[in-house]
């Protein structure tokens, strides 16, 4: 008696490749025993295909290039009904059946994936799904309402300046202003994303305008924050459990050590560039600055409304500590923080895997 899971992966964002990786791990590490997989890539141009196992298993960075859900040839329609969809061609051939399924399990990283809209499709289909529902996706996406639910909770949030594609437009100089009463070195960021992708670090007002030029490649809007100097960089994983008190549980804390001089945790250091930054599990820090940081990721996770999982990235400096942001769907690879994180705790990936599938199937369908 198998559940059946339907492991959405790839998709429209620039995280696409990583995403790709992400379904490798968990497909290799799944129990069959309990859970029988139907592999669904979403393209770069978010045509649904149907993948074979096998070609999962074997997605790897290849002479660093991510992999890839290969695009096909013809223009797909949607058939969504009770209990599931169907993803088929305009003269009627079935590409993607996903009638009869237990559980989606997306692991899509970013706009299109991470931000509660695939998590609204789930809901009109009546399936169930690993993660965190359509208003926390949404909102763990937008680092400015996150931001915004972070204050609200009472969390330390650093000083920023958010800007929608409109204000940048019609308001430019009364933006700029705004900005450079923050203290450089500053990150513009695009205010959805991933990976770092499309973020930079700017040290001079000079560099201002390119940077926010490249964030708005990737999103019209854009935020941008004051640098923190020196800061370590903990991280703390929440897996949802409605037994504990707050709906949730922390793991112990990881440090990300970025290795490069005056460089940031970009998108080459955390996944092609092995001398770019060290991740330590657990981070070498005080039992009580460990406590402190667990509290303040449950109270992340409660902030944003999230179930299943976060992961909760902190920068500290000294004594003060400030909440950078939740990833709803944290990167998620055999080496990713997020599982090293739970497998220093004694659980294993595998276990970890079955949990989130567990953790969804006790869900009940609609409201909450
Ligand atoms: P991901 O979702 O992959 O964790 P992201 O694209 O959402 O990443 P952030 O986590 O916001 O991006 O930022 C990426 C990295 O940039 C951080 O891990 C950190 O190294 C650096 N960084 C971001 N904001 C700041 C800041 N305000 N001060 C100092 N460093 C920062
Ligand atoms: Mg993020
Ligand atoms: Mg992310
Ligand atoms: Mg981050």
């Amino acid at each position: 008696d198998r559940k059946r899971v339907a492991l959405i992966f790839g998709g429209q964002s620039s995280e696409h490749g990583i995403s790709c990786l992400t379904a490798s791990s968990v497909l290799k590490a799944i129990d069959k025993d309990r859970f029988e997989v139907v592999g669904v890539g979403i393209t770069k141009n978010g045509t649904w295909e149907q993948v074979p196992l096998e070609v999962i298993e074997n997605y790897a960075i290849v002479d660093g290039v991510a992999p890839e859900v290969e695009e096909a040839p013809h223009e797909a329609v949607w058939m969504v009904g009770e209990n599931g969809c169907e993803v088929a061609t305009r003269e009627g051939e079935t590409l993607v059946d996903i009638h009869g399924v237990d559980v989606a399990f997306a692991l899509l990283h970013g706009p299109y994936g991470e931000d509660g809209t695939i998590q609204g499709l789930f809901e009109m289909m009546g399936i169930r799904y690993v993660g965190s529902g359509v208003t926390a996706s949404a909102i763990g996406m937008d680092k400015h309402f996150m931001k915004v639910a972070f204050e609200a909770a009472g969390l330390p949030v650093y000083p920023y300046v958010a800007a929608s594609a409109l204000r940048l437009e019609q308001d430019r100089d009364a933006v700029l202003a705004e900005i450079n009463k923050l203290t450089y070195p500053l990150f513009v960021k695009p205010a959805r994303g991933g990976s770092s992708i499309g973020i930079s670090r700017v040290s001079d007002p000079s560099e201002l305008e390119a940077a926010i030029a490249e964030a708005q490649k990737f999103d019209p809007k854009i935020v941008v924050e004051q640098g923190l100097v020196g800061a370590r960089e903990l991280e703390c994983a929440v897996l949802g459990n409605p037994e504990s008190p707050l709906g949730c549980d922390a793991s112990v804390i990881g440090e990300i050590r970025v290795l490069a001089a005056d460089g940031f945790y970009d998108y080459e250091s955390k996944y092609f560039d092995e001398d770019g930054a060290a991740l330590d599990a657990p981070a070498d820090i005080s039992p009580e600055l460990s406590e402190r940081l667990r509290e303040l990721a449950k109270r992340s996770f409660v902030a944003v409304d999230a179930e299943g999982l976060v992961r909760s990235d902190f920068f500290v400096s000294g004594d003060e500590i400030y909440i950078n942001e939740v990833n709803t769907m944290p990167g998620f690879t055999q080496i990713s923080m997020f599982p090293t994180l739970w497998q220093e705790g004694g659980m294993s990936y595998a276990d970890l895997v079955g949990r989130l599938i567990d953790l969804a199937l006790e869900r009940p369908v609609g409201l909450r």
